[in-house]
Formats: C-alpha cells, structure tokens, sequence
C-alpha cells in the first residue's frame, strides 16, 4: 500500500495585467488646460493641469 503524496498545486502568480491608459489624457497624468483672462475670458494659452479622470495617475 503506497502512501499517496498529495498533489501540490504551485500557485502560479497571476500575470500583472496592465491597466488601460487614461483616455483624456492618453496615461500621462496630466492635461492640457486652456488659461482665459479677463472679463471676456480671453484665451492666453494652456498650461498643463492634472487629470481629473485619473486624477493624474495615468491608468483608468
Ligand atoms: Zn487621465
């Protein structure tokens, strides 16, 4: 009578799946924001502002 070992099961740890990038700000974290001045809100430029979608994390 052969004592049955029992069957280890290794744990294969999950492959890391790589969250979607953000789409407003295609995974950099940050978006651009156009800058108004002025009380016609005259457009001077943007400047980079974080996303509020990831809140700047760059993953959805
Ligand atoms: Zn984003």
């Amino acid at each position: 009578m052969a004592a049955r070992k029992p069957t280890t099961r290794t744990a294969k740890p999950a492959a890391p799946a790589t969250p979607p990038p953000c789409e407003p700000c295609d995974g950099t974290g940050q978006v651009a924001v156009t800058v108004r001045v002025g009380r016609r809100h005259r457009v001077v430029g943007s400047q980079e502002g974080m996303c509020l979608a990831c809140f700047g994390t760059g993953t959805a």
